[in-house]
């Protein structure tokens, strides 16, 4: 199955993306894509659901706003230098082991949603990303067992702040939370759907332009790796995402470095797991729109 949310920011209802390409309201379910949901076997009693009541659930209005692909979670972790190409554009070493870091949860986003570029910003930056979905509380979980807590995949642009990031001293978080800067979807794709996650085409556009372009065989440590690595220093809960990392392509990576403007249009897709479009807004434009 393919699950997606739509309607008005922070009351998103949940809706299936059906084989023809057209959603449709589950909201008669009764639940949303959150810990609880997925915490309780809700991908397969949802579907069991929707075998009977397929003909109660109204379509939704493409014009409707399509929201993140899950409800708030947890945690966002993340994934740095998790390809080669990307570690060398951006001068480091390969990582010995995975490079760990979180994006605050309030950066979660809608997949076509206006992305804010933060006050003073000159250095807002795209990356493509695959996100995984965990599906059941993991800890100490090994390689071997990794993919069964897997709920689904989704597409994810982690918008990066690079002068927050890396010049005011200390961790990556704070180049990495702004509002808006983690787009997620247009839908998660559970695990069924995605027979192999190590063989997909991802790639990113601004304004048209191929900037990223590659294939997650490429991750230098692969799903189960960061799992089975991730569950030895945190429990991962139900709705939790995981972003493996993003591929050469980067602003920061360019020589020299070039960054998003207002007005840029960033566009992304992986295989599979659809493609999403952004339009980046300064904050205080943006703000100022809305009063
Ligand atoms: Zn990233």
């Amino acid at each position: 199955m393919k699950l997606c949310r739509f309607g008005v920011r922070g009351k998103e209802k949940p809706g299936l993306v059906l084989a023809t390409a057209e959603r449709v309201d589950v909201s008669q379910f009764g639940e949303d894509y959150n810990e609880a949901f997925f915490g309780s076997d809700g991908i397969a009693r949802l579907q069991t659901w929707f075998a009977s009541h397929q003909k109660d659930c109204p379509r939704i209005d493409p014009r409707e706003r399509v929201g993140a692909c899950v409800a708030r979670p947890s945690k966002i972790i993340c994934i740095g230098m998790n390809y080669r190409k990307h570690a060398l554009e951006v001068g480091v070493e390969i990582p010995k082991e995975p490079v760990v870091f979180f994006k605050a949860t309030s950066s979660l986003t809608g997949p076509n949603d206006d992305v804010l570029i933060p006050r003073g910003s000159k250095k807002t930056d795209w990356e493509v990303e695959l996100a995984v979905v965990i599906g059941k509380r993991t800890t100490y979980v090994s390689e071997q067992d990794a993919l069964e807590h897997v709920a689904g995949y989704c597409l994810h642009n982690d918008y990066s702040e690079r002068e927050y990031q890396l010049e005011h001293g200390g961790q990556w978080v704070k180049g990495k939370s702004f509002d808006t800067f983690a787009p997620l979807g247009p839908f998660l794709a559970t695990r069924d759907e995605i027979p192999n996650p190590h063989t997909l085409s991802l790639w990113l556009n601004v304004n048209g332009q191929k900037c990223q372009s590659s294939n997650t065989s490429d991750l230098i440590f692969n799903i189960p790796a960061l799992m089975s690595y991730l569950s030895r220093f945190m429990t991962l809960l139900p709705g939790d995402v995981i972003s493996t990392g993003t591929p050469s392509g980067v602003g920061l990576g360019r020589k020299p470095p070039s960054y998003l403007r207002p007005g840029d249009i960033v566009e992304l897709g992986i295989d599979s797991l659809g493609t999403a479009k952004q339009k980046l807004v300064a904050y205080d434009q943006a703000t100022q729109a809305k009063q």
